[in-house]
């Protein structure tokens, strides 16, 4: 018997518990004093009024033998996937709903979506990112070639036509950084893949939060992006989601490799190693898009946006330079005085009680930089943008 070696290749995802450590460490020695988290990328709002009033019809329904339903359709329910295929509409997008698939959140598909590809592939992925691009890349031993985001690129990088690649993760909003690809900017990268035959995989987790209509939300907003491009997305952070689980992906027809269209495998795929998602979930994520359950989560979207704001602000008074913080909950920084990461982790930490994300935690371009995020309550983020305005 062999283990897949690969995995001994991973480094350890010590980021977050390194963080909590040293918070803990902190509190032991200071109790008296308080500890405000800008630093968590989980969401704090509740589930809306609209999702919880449609869960709890799913829940009597299953309980009632006449409309009690056991497996569902493999793809999703098909009243969910039309509902998706709605919201698309809105934003000029033309699906069908065979192309949308529903999963348990967008980070089971960002890495089960590997087994439809080659680990012959080579693999383009910016940094900073999101780790599991990186990981799940590499426990299957797949060529990584990382694209540089940085200051002058405003940590929104662009293809290097001298780079041959084969899978291309793209993030936008992104997570990290906050940073958001114009639509010439997403142009230019799906010309790119279509030249290379590539294939790129875009998470639009966030897309939510895009307030700028000339900013695009869909990588399929783009001419030529059907031909090109899987779209990863997930009602996480859109409904706050994250402790419920629900995602889709799209797969469109129109992308075909080797004479084989990619949506066909993703199904055989799926059908093969996935059994749907709860159907009293698939009913509250239908309610999302209903227009009551609409407006109520872009409520909470303000909400968020509203802390991000604050958080920018406070950064340009202070002349610290940042990208983010508009169009996305994050906003990330340059750490001032030029010190590391981890060095003004500690010392926001020591001086402030402020806890946010070292950004070298997210690639080597990350060092130097910070992440925070707009997710906290807004009482403590006014309180902690006071104690930063305080230190400098
Ligand atoms: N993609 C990005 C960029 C994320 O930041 C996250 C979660 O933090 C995900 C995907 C995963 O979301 P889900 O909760 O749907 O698995």
């Amino acid at each position: 018997m062999n283990i897949n070696q690969n995995y001994l290749n991973l480094k350890d995802s010590y980021l977050f518990s390194l963080v909590a450590k040293k918070v803990n460490e902190y509190k032991a020695q200071h109790p008296e004093k308080e500890v405000i988290r800008l630093g968590i990328g989980d969401v704090t709002r509740p589930l809306v009024p609209a999702v919880v009033a449609a869960m709890g019809t799913a829940v009597l329904e299953m309980g009632d033998a006449a409309t009690f339903r056991g497996y569902g359709e493999e793809q999703g329910c098909a009243f969910l996937r039309q509902a998706l295929c709605g919201y698309y509409a809105g934003k000029g997008v033309a699906l069908a709903d065979s192309e949308v698939f529903i999963s348990d959140g967008a980070k089971s598909d960002l890495g089960n979506i590997l087994d439809i590809f080659d680990t012959d592939n080579t693999v383009l992925i910016p940094d900073p990112v999101y780790p599991v691009y990186v990981d799940t890349n590499m426990m299957a031993g797949r060529q990584i070639v990382f694209v540089n985001g940085n200051t002058e690129n405003n940590f929104l990088p662009m293809p290097d036509r001298q780079v041959k690649a084969d899978i291309i993760y793209l993030c936008s909003p992104n997570n990290p950084t906050g940073a958001v690809y114009s639509k010439e900017q997403l142009a230019n990268w799906v010309t790119y893949a279509l030249e290379q035959n590539a294939v790129i995989l875009f998470d639009s987790a966030y897309e939510i939060f895009v307030q700028d209509e000339k900013l695009p939300t869909s990588i399929y907003q783009i001419e030529g992006a059907k031909k090109c491009a899987i779209e990863f997305c997930s009602l996480s952070k859109t409904a706050g989601f994250t402790g419920v689980r629900c995602g889709y992906t799209v797969v469109p027809h129109d992308l075909v490799r080797h004479n084989t269209p990619l949506n066909k495998l993703w199904l055989r795929r799926q059908t093969t190693k996935f059994n749907g998602v709860p159907y009293i979930v698939q009913r509250g994520a239908e309610a999302v898009f209903s227009s009551e359950g609409f407006a109520q989560i872009k409520e909470n979207i303000a909400y968020y946006l509203h802390n991000a704001q604050l958080i920018a602000d406070t950064l340009r008074k202070l002349d610290i330079w940042f990208v983010g913080g508009e169009n996305s909950p994050y906003i990330w920084l340059k750490c001032p005085s030029g010190l590391s990461s981890w060095d003004f982790f500690d010392h926001l930490l020591t001086n402030a009680g402020i806890v946010g994300t070292p950004g070298v935690g997210f690639g080597a371009n990350g060092e130097g930089f910070f992440r925070l995020t707009a997710f906290g309550d807004r009482e403590n983020v006014q309180k902690a943008m006071t104690k930063l305005r305080g230190l400098s």
